[in-house]
């Protein structure tokens, strides 16, 4: 049996997020990183990291050392590759054998790191208000004269509120990030995709985007790069007045096409995606009606001339931050939760 066929199809256009990585470098005047983590936004860190480094990028940033190995992997040696979540319990083989450099998060991670990998290179992150990951000030400024003397190769930190560009939170975090490294001789960053659409003052060193390669917001200049096709198990008629799905939520106002769509919200189409949202025959847009199911979607292909062998539910037209507008949630999460059941595709 033909997999491709009867499996939803997710399909990553490589082109579209290397001309999103380079629009978003031709923005700054400083080195562009790229953030791969959970599998680059659920796109697969192999090929993206792979397509990213083909177009000159020299530092990746990943959650966890497990998916900085990954990483490492597909682009081979050279290119940094740095983990958020630093020096943890027992990552110090991992950072040793894929030469992963650790972006230290407290005093206890410091100590940790400088005894188990001395001569191991590592960045520095800094809590500049968000209260999630980093040195606090006064932690930092006991150990700054210590950490400089090793030549961090990285110092950062990361905005809370960047998606909301007149939040007073960022030049709140900007005045703070600048008081803790100012004078500091390591190449500094403040700013993934928001920050880096911010302006020129939060760029400092390099910036390290992730959604906005990906095709998110908030860079809304970015080209879709996910599509997902759905292939259809069958057809039904319907009299007006029958009712589709689980709790009978749509009603046939005239006699009706119902196509049911193999995917749901195990695969990352969220139950809470209400009305509004269309899959598409080609141009044409056919609504999604009824509650989702785990496997299932229905659709009213009612003014399709023809019967669809698969409908598309993520293109140029419809997109993920569509998606997160209805399920009430944002594209990141959209991304991400993609499931594994899709056949994955790479356009190049
Ligand atoms: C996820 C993350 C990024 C990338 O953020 P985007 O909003 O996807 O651009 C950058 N820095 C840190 C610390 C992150 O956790």
């Amino acid at each position: 049996m033909n997999r491709t066929m009867s499996t939803a199809r997710l399909t990553i256009n490589l082109q579209a997020l290397a001309s999103n990585w380079r629009a978003l470098d031709a923005m700054t005047e400083v080195e562009t990183g790229a953030v791969v983590k959970a599998d680059a936004y659920g796109l697969g860190a192999g090929p993206v990291a792979d397509t990213l480094a083909e177009e000159g990028v020299r530092k990746f940033f990943v959650a966890v050392a497990e998916e900085g190995a990954a990483v490492r992997k597909a682009i081979g040696p050279g290119p940094m590759i740095c983990v958020f979540s630093g020096h943890m319990e027992g990552d110090a083989d991992l950072l040793r054998a894929h030469d992963l450099i650790p972006l230290l998060n407290s005093p206890e991670q410091f100590q940790r790191h400088t005894q188990a990998l001395p001569d191991h290179p590592f960045g520095i992150q800094l809590d500049s208000g968000m209260n999630r990951l980093g040195l606090e000030p006064a932690d930092w400024a006991a150990l700054r004269p210590q950490a400089e003397a090793l030549n961090p190769l990285v110092v950062m930190s990361h905005l809370a509120c960047s998606d909301e560009p007149d939040h007073a939170m960022n030049h709140q975090q900007l005045k703070v990030f600048r008081d803790m490294t100012d004078g500091i001789s390591a190449p500094r960053s403040l700013a993934a995709t928001g920050g880096l659409l911010l302006g020129s003052e939060f760029h400092f060193d390099f910036c390290r985007p992730g959604i906005g390669i990906y095709g998110g917001m908030p860079f809304t200049a970015a080209k879709p790069v996910v599509t997902v096709d759905l292939p259809v198990v069958q057809i039904r008629a319907l009299e007006v007045g029958e009712t589709v799905g689980y709790g009978n939520s749509w009603t046939a106002r005239r006699p009706s096409r119902i196509a049911t769509v193999a995917a749901g919200y195990a695969d990352g189409l969220h139950r809470a995606i209400g009305g509004g949202i269309d899959t598409f025959a080609g141009g044409q847009p056919c609504p999604v009606v009824g509650r989702i199911s785990m496997d299932l979607i229905t659709v009213d292909v009612t003014d399709l001339t023809h019967a669809p062998d698969r409908l598309r539910i993520l293109n140029g037209h419809q997109t993920v931050d569509d998606l997160a507008e209805a399920a009430g949630t944002i594209g990141y999460e959209i991304l991400t939760s993609l499931g594994s059941r899709y056949s994955r595709g790479y356009v190049e």
